[in-house]
């Protein structure tokens, strides 16, 4: 088999056979393909799109390119969720503690963030002394402990997707739906979840700028999970402003203590009980409603909260620390009156790169004190020197560049917009 041949087909818009989807990604794997040819071939698949066939074969192949977490031992009860990837997302970090209150399996390995959507990873590593790498042995050993492990690099899952990835970032061919499904897929179902919901974010600071192809990805990634007798679900959710108050990695984690301890940003909270009452319908016998009365429950009365803090010690984190900052402080004020008509995501994401929140490149260090507090909301009526955000900024930050952004992204007009809808719809 000739890779070139392989090329030529995918060029002409034919399907490719299983043994060719092998071929090419094991041989790119094993480096027997150099990068200019898998570029080659990335670029015809992202133009000329794949067949849902060569999508469940590509996530296989992907897939069996490394580990498979075996984690039968806890009964159909492990649940994983996976963001498409979102300014301020930190659900993961409410989810996690609620499902495991709740007698689910939490065995949810997290990735560090790189560029303007963060990594749950690195929220968790900002709680002092949170060991963020546990070993398989440690990891399991805790799942069955306490029913939740939340740790980053698990065994070498889908190390042909790693690959693959970081070459499609650096030839323009990310954007592609069956590319993403099948990466995002052969490593969701390698994690060995039983359920799995995936929240596909739409809008601004998103991948999918509109409804119509979020519902593409998130239907292309239903269909992988069934080819692989997995229970999958999907929710479609706002991206176009971010996801609560708090930008920044130990400031998003004392967003999500309120949201743990029954109070909180509302929208925050809604799309975390959407998510969470779907992955528990999914290993329950019980209705959505039924589940999400459980949820609920659970943030009220403080077993979630409860169970977050057992998480933090079993890793050996300080929980008091969640709530120390020491960063300089700056506030933006409203320089016209009228109502906030937008808070663009997109570049609150880019304010909150200046003062290191996240990475440009991997090798980047990131400030874990440092971040957004956005203090209004869409439609919110607005006096001419009101307080509309504040930065928290360290020495070595662009702290001018960071107010540059913050201002142009909340818009203030004079007459009110529709307000923004969080939820668009629940595929699965
Ligand atoms: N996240 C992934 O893991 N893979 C993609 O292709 C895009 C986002």
């Amino acid at each position: 088999m000739e890779i070139i041949d392989i090329i030529d087909k995918k060029k002409y818009k034919q399907e490719l056979t299983k043994e060719e989807i092998e071929f090419a990604v094991n041989s790119y794997t094993n480096g027997d393909i150099p990068d200019y040819q898998m570029s080659s071939l990335l670029m015809a698949i992202l133009l000329n799109g794949m067949t849902n066939k060569e999508v469940f074969y590509l996530t296989d192949v992907m897939m069996h390119s490394g580990d498979i977490l075996d984690l039968s031992r806890f009964n159909g009860l492990v649940v994983d969720k996976h963001s498409t990837g979102g300014i301020g997302d930190k659900t993961t970090i409410i989810l996690g503690p609620v499902l495991a209150s709740l007698g689910c399996k939490l065995a949810k390995i997290s990735g560090r963030g790189l560029g303007i959507t963060g990594g749950t990873a690195d929220k968790l590593e900002s709680i002092k002394g949170y060991d963020i790498s546990l070993s398989k042995e440690e990891f399991l050993k805790q799942v069955e402990d306490i029913g939740i492990s939340l740790s980053y690099n698990i065994g070498n899952l889908a190390p042909a997707d790693k690959k693959i990835y970081a070459l499609r970032d650096v030839t323009g061919t990310v954007d592609s739906i069956p590319l993403i499904a099948s990466s995002i897929m052969s490593k969701k179902i390698a994690s060995g979840a039983d359920a799995i919901v995936l929240d596909v974010k739409v809008g601004k600071g998103a991948f999918m700028k509109d409804v119509e192809s979020a519902r593409e990805l998130a239907t292309l990634m239903i269909e992988i999970g069934k080819y692989f007798n997995k229970k999958v679900k999907a929710v479609l959710t706002n991206m176009d402003i971010p996801l609560g108050h708090n930008i920044g990695n130990r400031i998003e984690v004392q967003e999500c203590v309120d949201v743990l301890s029954g109070g909180g940003d509302e929208n925050l909270k809604e799309v975390t009980i959407s998510l969470a009452s779907n992955l528990l319908n999914m290993v329950t016998k019980k209705s959505v409603e039924e589940c999400r009365l459980l949820v609920i429950d659970s943030l009220n009365n403080g077993s979630a909260l409860n169970k977050f803090k057992e998480l933090v010690k079993a890793q050996g984190g300080d929980y008091d620390s969640i709530f120390e900052n020491n960063s300089k402080t700056y506030t933006l004020s409203a320089l016209k009156s009228g109502y906030i008509t937008d808070i663009n995501s997109e570049l609150v994401g880019k304010a909150s790169m200046q003062i290191k929140v996240g990475r440009e490149t991997k090798e980047d260090q990131i400030d874990y004190e440092s971040g957004i507090t956005i203090l209004k909301g869409i439609n919110d009526q607005i006096t001419i020197g009101d307080d509309l955000a504040i930065i928290y900024y360290n020495d070595g930050e662009d702290l001018e560049e960071a107010k540059r952004l913050l201002d142009e992204a909340i818009v203030i007009e004079d007459k009110k917009v529709e307000d923004p809808t969080l939820i668009y719809e629940v595929i699965g």
